[in-house]
This record gives structure tokens, C-alpha cells and sequence, in this order.
């Protein structure tokens, strides 16, 4: 069978595309080419993440590969078969570590063994899921489709030092879905967390006093703590919202130049916004979840936005799987999807 052929400038045009494509020929067998790697980002082609998820993907199925160097804009793949077990990868500096588990999660929560993974690189940096929320809100979701997934991190890696390392137990269980995800359920508790290494405790400090004071937030409830274990400096402040259904997460990084009070705001600005919305599924679960509920039985959910990145990661699904995928609005922030195979 030929390779299916994959253009990475379509649509939004980044590295999801490459990912996606990467995880979906491993569940599948199906070897392609992709060219135009994340042609619409300033720096095209692969960079260390990027590189980083091809060479995983490389290492637990013996693919047969040409192209993987970073910076470059096209590469071939063809799977082998699929290694369960043991597996380390280094992404370097902050690369994302999740985005790395995002690639080869699919196949090895498939096969009937278990895996153990080790990822060493960025564990809390912008523009990509951040630890916790891989395993506080992705995980409990895809377990109901069978994906059994530990998460642990064992040291913390900011932008843009890096050098944190998460390790993963994976295994499939009997449970198959299908995911149905329509509604929160009740508001069981809310948490806030800010978090500061190798800088002034009083910058996580600050963000708590405010997350607290505009999320009417309990002492016992919002909490500042110290990172003793990062390599490098850094700051974020989480807030987790605890319903019945769902856990969301939503986290904001501290930056030079900008008070903690700021950056507080920021992660309460995105919560308002959930907030209003009565959809379980925020942003950026809606494009992880795609993924998980093709490969099962199908299923529904409601979500606060479809992203040009779900959009383009529909596309990238239909080239390897057989799946109906649609949507309907509901209203601004409300969308339904529905997924059926
Ligand atoms: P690019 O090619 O665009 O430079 P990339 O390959 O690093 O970037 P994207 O293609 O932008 O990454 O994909 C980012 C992924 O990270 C998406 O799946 C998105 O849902 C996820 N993500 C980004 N920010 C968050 C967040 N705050 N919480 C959870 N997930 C996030």
C-alpha cells in the first residue's frame, strides 16, 4: 500500500498535524509522508519537541524512517511492530514532555502489555498541556476508553531550562467507552495552586492572594508552595475545578516584567469564560480527546470552542481512520461533537 501522503502547511498548519499523523500511523500500521512541516510557524520544520516525538515514535515501533534531522520539512514513516515496555526519551532544553507522551500514547495504551516511559524535558511550559493536566484532566477522561495512565513527575522542567522528567505507566484495561461527555455534573470543590522554583516565594504569594480573593477561594483551598526540585527558574499558578464528570485545569506562567497579580488574572480570566459555559470539555481537552474517541466505540461531547487545531486534527484523523466526525453549535460558547466509527 502506498504511503498516505500528509500536507503540514494545511489548516493551522503546526506541529499537532505531524503528531497526529505520527500516533495515528502507529494505532494503524498505515506508513505516510508529510511535508511542509508546520509550514505556518515563523520557524518551520522540526524543532526539538518536534524531532524529540518523531524519534519516539521511531523507538517503540523499529519504523523504517527518512528525514527525522531537525529543521526539516518532510519526513517519511513506516511503522514496525510496536515495543511495549521500557522507554526513555530526552526532548532537550524545555520541549514539551506531554506533547512527546501525546505521540506514542495511543499505540502503547492499545497493546495488551504494559509500558513504562520516561521523558526528560519541559513539564510546565507554555503552549502545551502541562503536567498536571495530563494527569488530573486528560487521564481520568481516557481511562473510560481503557487507557490505564500513572502519571508522575519527578522533577520540574520550565521554559526555558527544561530538564524535568515525568515517568508514565501505561496499560490498557478492559474497560472500552464509548466517551460520552455532555455534561459537568455538580461543582465538587475548587483548588488553587501557585508554584515558584529558584525565585522570591512572594511572587507565588501574590497570585494566591488573588486567586483567592476573586475565586472567593478558602486558605485551606489556595496554596503557594516552593519548588525545590527544577533545574532552572519558574512560576505558574493552576487552578483545578473539580465536577462530578470532568476535572479542568488551567494554569498561567509568570514572566519577567509581569506583576504575579497579572498573571493570576490570566488564569482567572479563562476560568470566567468556562465558567460561562455549561460544557465540560475546555479548549484545549477538545483537541486531545479527538484522538482517543476515534479509536473506540465513538461518543459525544460538549465543548467551549472548536479550535482551528480540532478542525485541522479532524482532517488528520479522516486520512488514517474510517470515523464520522461532526459538530453542532449550540451557542457561543457550547459545542457538540459526535463521533462515530
Ligand atoms: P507549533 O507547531 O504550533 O509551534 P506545537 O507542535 O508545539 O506547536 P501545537 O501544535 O500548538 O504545538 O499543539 C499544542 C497542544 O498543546 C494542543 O494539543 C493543545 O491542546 C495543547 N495545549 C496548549 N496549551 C495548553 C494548556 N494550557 N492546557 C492544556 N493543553 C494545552
Amino acid at each position: 500500500m502506498s504511503p498516505i501522503t500528509i500536507d503540514g502547511s494545511q489548516g493551522e498548519g503546526g506541529g499537532q498535524i505531524l503528531r497526529s499523523s505520527l500516533a495515528l500511523s502507529l494505532v494503524t500500521g498505515k506508513a505516510f509522508r508529510i511535508e511542509n512541516i508546520r509550514a505556518k510557524r515563523d520557524k518551520p520544520g522540526l524543532l526539538r519537541q518536534h524531532y524529540a516525538s518523531a524519534r519516539a515514535a521511531e523507538q517503540i515501533s523499529n519504523a523504517k524512517t527518512q528525514g527525522i534531522e531537525l529543521k526539516s520539512t518532510a519526513l517519511e514513516f513506516a511503522p514496525g511492530k510496536i515495543e511495549a515496555g521500557n522507554h526513555s526519551f530526552v526532548v532537550g532544553s524545555a520541549g514539551s514532555t506531554a506533547l512527546v507522551l501525546q505521540t506514542i500514547l495511543p499505540a502503547l495504551a492499545q497493546t495488551s502489555s504494559e509500558s513504562s516511559i520516561q521523558i526528560t524535558g519541559g513539564t510546565h511550559n507554555p503552549m502545551s498541556p502541562p503536567f498536571d493536566f495530563v494527569r488530573d484532566t486528560f487521564a481520568p477522561v481516557v481511562s473510560h476508553c481503557g487507557w490505564d495512565i500513572q502519571a508522575t513527575c519527578n522533577r520540574y522542567g520550565f521554559y526555558p531550562v527544561g530538564g524535568g522528567t515525568v515517568s508514565y505507566t501505561i496499560k490498557k484495561t478492559n474497560t472500552n467507552g464509548p466517551i460520552n461527555l455532555l455534561e459537568r455534573g455538580p461543582l465538587l470543590f475548587r483548588e488553587a495552586y501557585a508554584r515558584v522554583a529558584n525565585i522570591p516565594f512572594n511572587i507565588a504569594e501574590r497570585e494566591i492572594a488573588y486567586l483567592r480573593e476573586k475565586l472567593e477561594l478558602s486558605e485551606e483551598n489556595a496554596k503557594a508552595r516552593t519548588i525545590e526540585n527544577a533545574s532552572g527558574p519558574g512560576n505558574f499558578c493552576m487552578v483545578q475545578l473539580h465536577f462530578e464528570n470532568i476535572i479542568e485545569t488551567f494554569i498561567a506562567y509568570g514572566r519577567t516584567g509581569v506583576s504575579s497579580e497579572r498573571v493570576a488574572e490570566a488564569a482567572v480570566k479563562q476560568i470566567k469564560r468556562y465558567l460561562k459555559s455549561n460544557a465540560p470539555v475546555g479548549d484545549y481537552l477538545a483537541d486531545q480527546l479527538l484522538l482517543p474517541i476515534c479509536l473506540g466505540p465513538g461518543g459525544s461531547f460538549r465543548t467551549t470552542a472548536i479550535t482551528p487545531h480540532f478542525e485541522t486534527n479532524a482532517k488528520i484523523i479522516k486520512q488514517f481512520l474510517d470515523v464520522d466526525i461532526s459538530w453542532e453549535r449550540e451557542d457561543r460558547l457550547s459545542w457538540v461533537v459526535n463521533i462515530e466509527n
